[in-house]
């Protein structure tokens, strides 16, 4: 095999970015690739691009290429007479996904250790809650390691063996002879579904899973300010890991109850406040009800329905620790719907007074209207 240096072997620079290698390598592999190339010399070509491919797209084996020349036959991946060793050769395409996916010739060990999965529990709250955060248990039905076997679903005092059949690397590999090397088929093997190993006494617990389902308590800090549909993230409460990998971890997402009264706008809060006739005409100091307790707001007289006041700083606290909001106030003029006698008597001495007429103001917009006012 010549020994041309890997970057001229794929005719880019030396600093040549991960990607400009990767095009020139497909670029080159398609041109050599025994399936399309009938050369003579196009399998000993193409295993020329691929082994500097292999090289030149890993970082550390690049690194190590820079400093040291060609890498360690006996280091694995595409070395010497084992050929290509690891990737299967099926057909045209499947050397590109083989290569592509960061397959290659890295072996996925099943005794290797794996994340267990992300949970998510959506739990309700009411506003208030949200408004100020609360500290709370919830119940989770969730898979725990077992605790009987501790994990490796053997029951106790015995130990899962290896599997015969793969010895324990959940794989089987089917050799083949091809004009451009040994070809290295491989499967999950089916005797032990590529788990490595075989349990001849499963453990009573959890029938040989090494897991088991429990209602787990947790503990959860509700964030004060926290909005509908916001989710925090507990880490490592997911499911339990593999081969003693971390666990995953617990997504709560909340949802937050409508208040009576009050309603949300980010970090502000809305309440709609009814006045009567006499109030919004002469003016008035009212109670309003916050989050934090009553306060007093100041009616101006003249006050129209709609009108909106603004009580600073009586919103929510900002989740992320922004400030805090506002109260917005509207005021609803609330026109009575049963008068007493006595009332009545009022209403239509106002009545006569205005002459059933609006105010100046509201007379020259609508003058030309025909009134819709009349006296009993
Ligand atoms: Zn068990
Ligand atoms: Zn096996």
């Amino acid at each position: 095999m010549s020994k041309r240096d890997y970057y001229e072997i794929l005719g880019v620079n030396k600093d040549a970015s991960k990607d400009e290698i990767k095009k020139a390598f497909r670029k080159l592999a398609r041109k050599y690739h025994p399936d399309v190339n009938k050369d003579a010399d196009a399998p000993e070509k193409f295993k020329e691009v691929t082994k500097a491919y292999e090289t030149l797209s890993d970082p550390q084996k690049r690194a190590q290429y820079d400093q040291f020349g060609e890498a360690d036959p006996n280091q694995g991946g595409f070395g010497g007479a084992q050929g290509f060793s690891g990737a299967d050769f099926g057909g045209f395409g499947d050397i590109f996904d083989q290569i592509f996916n960061g397959g290659g010739s890295r072996r996925r060990d099943p005794n290797a250790p794996r994340q267990g999965s992300d949970l998510q529990y959506e739990m309700s709250i009411t506003f208030e809650e949200a408004a100020f955060g609360k500290t709370t248990d919830i119940r989770i039905p969730k898979e725990e390691t077992c605790t009987t076997c501790h994990g490796t679903g053997a029951k106790p005092g015995t130990k899962p063996a290896q599997c015969s059949h793969c010895h324990g690397t959940g794989q089987l590999n089917q050799e083949q002879n091809t004009p451009f090397g040994r070809i290295v088929n491989r499967r999950v093997c089916p005797y032990c579904h590529g788990t490595g190993k075989i349990i001849k006494n499963p453990c009573g617990t959890c029938a040989g899973t090494g897991k088991m389902k429990v209602n787990k308590k947790i503990e959860v800090k509700i964030p004060a300010g926290i909005d509908d549909g916001q989710q925090i993230r507990l880490s490592g409460h997911g499911e339990p890991g593999v081969n003693g990998g971390p666990s995953g971890d617990l997504y709560i997402v909340f949802s937050v109850k409508p208040h009576k009264y009050y309603q949300r706008a980010g970090d502000d809060v809305l309440l709609d406040v009814p006045l009567n006739f006499a109030q919004a005409a002469l003016g008035d100091e009212i109670e309003v009800p916050t989050l934090y307790g009553n306060v007093k707001l100041r009616i101006p007289a003249g006050t129209q329905t709609g009108t909106k006041f603004r009580l600073r700083g009586k919103g929510i606290k900002n989740v992320r620790g922004y400030g805090q909001g506002d109260e917005h106030v509207t005021v609803k003029v609330v026109t009575p719907k049963h008068l007493s006698t006595e009332e009545k008597a009022v209403f239509k001495k106002l009545a006569e007074l205005s002459g059933n007429k609006l105010s100046e103001d509201d007379e020259g917009i609508l003058g030309k209207m025909k009134k819709v006012f009349k006296a009993d």
